[in-house]
C-alpha cells in the first residue's frame, strides 16, 4: 500500500465504517518525482502526528489521499487512473499534488471528490482530512518518531531545500504548477538533516528544482545553527551538511541533485575534494547545442559547460557527473543533434539519462514549429544511448580491481545490491555484491570490483577498503 510503498496502490472492495471510534485510517497513493515523494512524507508525518493510521488496503481506509503528478501526459494519465481506482474501490478520495493545480480537469472526470489541492498544500490536505474523518485522540498513535515518517528505505532520505523555480524552460510547466523559487531557511534544513542522521540515515539526497539558486529568494539571509551563522546559500548549506559527517564512521553521505553549472558551484566542488560532500553532481544539461538550448530557454545556456567540467575535474578528479538530456526537441536539426553527440564525446559524463521530447499541455515549446517525427526521435535516442553506453562501459572498466565503499540497498538471490558514491538511488547503476555472506541492508561495506558492464559493477566483499577508495 502506498503509505510505505508509494508506487503500489491499496487493494480491497469497500471502505470500512468511518463512524467507528477507533483510530482513523488513511490510504495513500504517492505518484511522481522525489519532490512529490517529500510532499507525501510531510503529509504522512502530519497524519501520524495527529493519530491517523496509514493502511495498505482500500477496504481498511476511511478515505484515500492520492498525491498526483502532472509533469508529462503519461504521468497525468497515470494520476487520473489512480484517482479512478481509489474512487471505485473506496469512494472517499482527496486529491493533491501537481495535477491538483488543474482542478477543473480532475473535477470534470470525478465530480464527487472530497477535495482537490495543488502541490505542497499540506494545510489544504489536512483540512479536508479533518472534515471527512475527524481525528480520534489516542496518545499512543500520537507518538511520532523525531525524524518524521520516511517513504524511502531507512538508510537514505531526500532533503528538499526549496520548492518552485524562477526559470521558464520552454518544455516545462513546473513553475506554473509549483510557483517561484521558495527556499527553506538554512537552519530548518540543517535541523531536519541532523534529525535524519541521528535516526540512522546514511545518505542525504539534496533536491529542489534548481539547487544552485538556493537562497536567492531569501537574499541569502543568515541564520544560526549550532551557534554559528550560516547564510541560506548552496555553499554554506553544503558546509553545514558536511559538518554532520562523522569521519570515523564516514557518514552521512551527502549527494547533490539538480545543480546548474554556474561559476559559484566550483566552490562546492572543493568541499567534495575535502570529503565533506560526495564527489557526485547531478547537472541537468538537457542539450549541448547553443541554438537548441536557446529554444529551450535553459538557465546557464551561455555557460561553457566543457570548460566548467574540466575545472571541476581539476579540483576533484574523482567527481562523478550525471545528467539528463532531451533529444528530438522541436526544430532539432541533424547538425544540432551532432553538436550534442560531439559534446558528449568530449564531456565524458559518467551517468546519463535521455528522453525523447514529448509535448506537455501548457508548455511554451508547444508553440515552436518543426516537430520531430517519432521515428527520427527514436533513431536519435538510440544513437545517443549507444554513444553514452560506450563511454559508460569504458569508465566502469577503469574501476576493475578497485575497492569501493558501497551502501547496501537490498538482498538478491545471489548476494546483495548496493551503490557506491557514483550511484544515486533509482536513477544510476548499481554494485552487485556476490557471495554467500550477505551484508545488512543499510550497511556500508567495502567491495572489491571484479566485473563491469555498461551500467553496473560486480564485486565481492573485501576488508581491505580503508584508504583505497
Ligand atoms: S529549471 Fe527549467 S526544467 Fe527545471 S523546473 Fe525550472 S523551468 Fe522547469
Amino acid at each position: 500500500m502506498p503509505s510505505v510503498q508509494p508506487s503500489r496502490r491499496p487493494r480491497g472492495p469497500s471502505r470500512r465504517d468511518p463512524s467507528a471510534e477507533t483510530a482513523r485510517t488513511i490510504g495513500f497513493v504517492s505518484l511522481g518525482c522525489p519532490k512529490a515523494l517529500v510532499d507525501s512524507e510531510r503529509i504522512i508525518t502530519q497524519l501520524r502526528s495527529e493519530g491517523y493510521q496509514t493502511v495498505p488496503s482500500y477496504a481498511a481506509a476511511d478515505l484515500v489521499i492520492v498525491n498526483t503528478c502532472g509533469f508529462i501526459d503519461s504521468a497525468v494519465e497515470e494520476s487520473l487512473d489512480a484517482i479512478g481506482e481509489a474512487v471505485k474501490e473506496n469512494g472517499r478520495v482527496i486529491v493533491t499534488g501537481c495535477l491538483g493545480a488543474k482542478g477543473e480537469v480532475i473535477r470534470a472526470r470525478f465530480p464527487d471528490l472530497l477535495s482537490i489541492t495543488g502541490p505542497q498544500d499540506y494545510a489544504g490536505v489536512m483540512k479536508a482530512v479533518h472534515e471527512a474523518a475527524p481525528p480520534v485522540h489516542d496518545p499512543f498513535l500520537d507518538l511520532l518518531p523525531p525524524q518524521g515518517v520516511k517513504l524511502t528505505p531507512r538508510h537514505y532520505a531526500y532533503l528538499k531545500i526549496a520548492e518552485g523555480c524562477n526559470h521558464k524552460c520552454s518544455f516545462c510547466i513546473i513553475p506554473s504548477m509549483r510557483g517561484k523559487l521558495a527556499s527553506r531557511p538554512v537552519d530548518a534544513v540543517l535541523v531536519e538533516a541532523e534529525k535524519l542522521v541521528r535516526a540512522g540515515v546514511q545518505e542525504l539526497l539534496v533536491i529542489s528544482q534548481d539547487t544552485s539558486a538556493y537562497g536567492a529568494d531569501l537574499k541569502y539571509a543568515g541564520r544560526t545553527w549550532q551557534g554559528q551563522e550560516y547564510p541560506t546559500r548552496m555553499l554554506d548549506l553544503c558546509r553545514g551538511l558536511g559538518s554532520l559527517r562523522d569521519p570515523a564512521q564516514r557518514r552521512p553521505w551527502v549527494r547533490l541533485h539538480y545543480v546548474y553549472p554556474y561559476p559559484h558551484v566550483d566552490a562546492v566542488i572543493e568541499l567534495m575534494a575535502e570529503g565533506l560532500v560526495l564527489p557526485y553532481l547531478d547537472v541537468p544539461f538537457q542539450h549541448a547545442s547553443p541554438t537548441v538550448l536557446k529554444r529551450m530557454k535553459r538557465p546557464a545556456a551561455a555557460e561553457d559547460t566543457l570548460r566548467r567540467l574540466a575545472a571541476w575535474r581539476a579540483i576533484c578528479p574523482e567527481i562523478t557527473v550525471r545528467s539528463t538530456f532531451i533529444v528530438g526537441f522541436p526544430g532539432e536539426t541533424e547538425a544540432e543533434f551532432q553538436v550534442l553527440l560531439d559534446w558528449l564525446d568530449q564531456a565524458q559524463l559518467d551517468r546519463v539519462g535521455c528522453f525523447k521530447y514529448s509535448p506537455v499541455e501548457g508548455a511554451a515549446a508547444n508553440a515552436l514549429g518543426g516537430p520531430i517525427p517519432g521515428a527520427l526521435q527514436e533513431e536519435r535516442l538510440a544513437r545517443f544511448m549507444e554513444k553514452q553506453a560506450g563511454i559508460s562501459a569504458a569508465k566502469l572498466k577503469k574501476k576493475l580491481g578497485r575497492t569501493l565503499e558501497v551502501l547496501v540497498d537490498e538482498h538478491t538471490p545471489k548476494g546483495a545490491r548496493g551503490r557506491s558514491w557514483a550511484d544515486a538511488p533509482e536513477i544510476d547503476g548499481q554494485v552487485l555484491i556476490e557471495g554467500k555472506l550477505k551484508p545488512l541492508v543499510g550497511e556500508r561495506v567495502w567491495v572489491k570490483i571484479t566485473g563491469a558492464d555498461t551500467h553496473d559493477l560486480r564485486g565481492v566483499l573485501s576488508d581491505e577498503g580503508v584508504g583505497n577508495n
